[in-house]
């Protein structure tokens, strides 16, 4: 089975049209959130419309999972914490977002919301203890915000990572975590698009302009994972668990 992961298109259109392109070739399409763009001169409903639309296509070429990020919430839960709805309205076209579920091959992938709050925060920490009780032979999280203390998570000057998620992994010890987030992480000395916590390996897809996004394929099969940028492609062999991504 080979999974594409793209994170933080950002509503750069030309690369979803790619992502919709690339997916007919892949057994899976992850997109680990910030889909939308707080900076954008589009307002973010009508963002939400469009992508939506995209969303809907790709998931007629491969199974679909999308996880919201930090610019994808438009609204806001009792406690005043950013949550992204609209996400959920994808579902009538067969794609799977936060809190979903999917598993082939023993393999189960968990959808994470971004949290904004302590209440959003035990609603991930709720699904965690829910989905663990699954059965499955390797688990995989969707989670848009790196692990701290990682080189996924770091900036170039620091680690800006999620400090609960670290926590988590070694509570839970996932196969693989798939984010963004931190989009410089790849690009950046001391930096990368795979680190390990732990067990666990942990990406970061990294975002670049242009038409196509940075991009990583798993091949669940053969345990290796690609990651190609404007930086290059490397590659690693997630079996062995003191291995270097090397250039490919
Ligand atoms: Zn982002």
């Amino acid at each position: 089975m080979k999974c594409l992961v793209v994170a933080d298109l950002h509503y750069a259109l030309k690369q979803l049209d790619w992502v919709q392109l690339a997916a007919e070739k892949l057994d899976l399409v992850v997109i680990a959130g910030d889909l939308l763009d707080l900076a954008s001169m589009v307002d973010r409903e009508a963002q939400t419309v469009v992508v939506l639309k995209y969303l809907e296509r790709i998931a007629r070429k491969a199974p679909l999972l999308v996880s919201s990020g930090n610019h994808d919430g438009t609204e806001r839960n009792t406690a005043d914490e950013a949550i992204a709805r609209w996400l959920e309205e994808a579902r009538e076209g067969g794609v799977l977002v936060d809190g979903d579920s999917w598993e082939r091959d023993g393999t189960l992938f968990t959808i994470f919301p971004w949290w904004d709050g302590p209440v959003s925060r035990e609603e991930v920490a709720q699904l965690l203890d829910k989905e663990s009780k699954k059965t499955f032979k390797k688990w995989v999280w969707v989670y848009h915000a790196p692990p701290d203390n990682s080189r996924v998570s770091w900036t170039g000057k620091k680690h800006a990572g999620d400090t609960f998620l670290v926590d988590w992994i070694h509570q839970y010890k996932p196969a693989l975590v798939l984010s963004g987030h931190i989009h410089q992480s790849p690009f950046r000395e001391n930096g990368s698009w795979v680190d390990r916590v732990g067990e666990t390996w942990v990406f970061n897809t990294g975002r670049q302009i242009g038409p196509e996004p940075a991009f990583i394929i798993l091949d669940l099969e053969k345990n290796t994972a690609a990651w190609t940028s404007l930086a290059g492609r490397e590659m690693i062999d997630l079996n062995d668990i003191s291995a270097q991504p090397q250039e490919a």
